[in-house]
């Protein structure tokens, strides 16, 4: 093979190849690669602007993608700088974008398996360990978030999501109009959310924001009335249901608590069908179901109760709407269902927020995504000690899934 050949099979524009060492048996290639005579453009890797004084020439070695079985390394000529405004300073490569011993183009190669592989199985792939993948991983999704429009927030969604019995709950804030989580927060306080608003948003953005999609919880109206002078807020279908199968749970235990022996042989095990829509159930399913409330007349009606109220959002005006709850409020009465109860009265402590769904178009069905993209995440990937990465990983998920939908529309 001639030089030039070398240089072709390489393409990394105004570098070279001047030599190669092949070691066949160990299937490895390092080529030493240097500038091309003409390529005399150097910048400063501090300040970004052109130097002309070399202050040194040395040499890195960095894991290129593989020419053909072998695994590359190559050698690259770089220079140190004298710049008159940094001192003396790398000069900065496209190619070699972080220090870490990888080309961009590997660490693109790597960032790209772990979209659709957990980080051990692309450790186990490229030959490096899980720590220097989920590294290489960070850094290929930062540059994909600088690298890209951020959109602007009109619609957004608060919510709190257990990570762990370490971490505890963090506060997510998403922007419904793009699908993705924005921004993720120790706690659930009003601290929390508050940190948000007065770091990341400008008094423009404040005003920008539309609409809040929360869960009943006052820290978090707390900090929107406070900070967002012209959203309204929206207890919407998501977190309300949430509530309600919470409630009929509830009503379960104390059923199951009262009786023993046969009866909780039956209830065992059918906390997540009664958390269950009767619509998703297969008939097996609804059998097991109908057994269980054979014998428990009160589970029954709780689990009636959280279906129907799941028809409150079939409403679009205000009035309807309105007088759908009264009559969902008014079927509690003489059923001692103790925590439906506490449930309508948290219910009507929220009338405006409930109604907000009729005065305003959010779509509802992002808040319940955004959430259960991060739960996948969680998971599917194990030890997101980083928030940070976890919360640009979920970016990355929302945004190739909505390019995905694009593309097959166009096709
Ligand atoms: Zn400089």
């Amino acid at each position: 093979m001639r030089e030039n050949d070398w240089t072709r099979v390489l393409g990394w524009p105004g570098y070279k190849v001047g030599r190669a060492e092949i070691d066949e048996p160990a299937k490895r290639l390092k080529p030493w690669v240097r500038r091309k005579r003409g390529n005399k453009r150097l910048i400063c890797s501090g300040c970004g602007e052109l130097v002309s004084a070399i202050a040194e020439i040395y040499e890195r070695e960095v894991r290129d993608l593989p020419w053909s079985e072998c695994r590359t390394t190559v050698v690259v000529e770089l220079y140190r700088l004298r710049c008159p405004r940094c001192g003396v300073k790398a000069e900065r490569v496209p190619l070699l974008p972080s220090k870490a011993p990888f080309s961009k183009r590997f660490e693109d190669a790597v960032g790209l398996a772990c979209e659709s592989a957990a980080a051990r199985r692309v450790a186990l792939q490229f030959g490096l360990s899980t720590n220097t993948v989920r590294a290489i991983d960070l850094r290929y999704l930062q540059r994909w978030s600088e690298s890209r429009r951020k959109p602007a927030l009109r619609n957004m969604g608060v919510d709190e999501i257990h990570l762990g019995k370490k971490q505890k709950f963090i506060t997510v804030v998403s922007n419904l109009d793009a699908g993705e989580s924005l921004w993720f927060g120790q706690g659930l306080k009003k601290d929390t959310l508050d940190d948000f608003f007065e770091k990341r948003l400008s008094p423009f953005q404040h005003n920008a924001v539309q609409a809040a999609c929360v869960d009943m919880w006052d820290p978090f109206r707390q900090s929107i009335e406070q900070w967002l002078p012209k959203c309204r807020i929206i207890y919407d279908k998501f977190h309300i249901m949430q509530h309600a199968n919470a409630a009929v749970d509830e009503v379960r235990r104390a059923e199951f608590f009262r009786k023993g022996g046969a009866a909780r042989t039956v209830v065992r095990g059918k906390r997540w069908l009664l958390l269950s829509r009767w619509v998703n159930l297969s008939t097996q399913k609804k059998r097991q179901l109908n057994a269980l409330f054979a014998l428990n007349r009160r589970v029954m009606k709780a689990y009636l109760l959280k279906e129907s109220l799941d028809r409150l959002w079939n409403y679009t005006y205000e009035g309807s709407m309105l007088r759908y709850l009264k009559s969902w409020i008014d079927q509690l009465r003489w059923q001692r269902l103790k925590p439906m109860e506490k449930l309508a009265d948290m219910l009507l402590n929220h009338l405006e927020g409930i109604l907000n769904y009729c005065r305003t178009k959010v779509r509802m069905g992002v808040v319940e995504a955004v959430n259960g993209n991060i739960k996948a995440l969680l998971r599917h990937g194990r030890g997101y000690r980083n928030l940070n990465y976890l919360l640009l990983k979920a970016q990355r998920l929302a945004a190739t899934r909505t390019e995905f939908v694009a593309f097959q529309k166009a096709a």
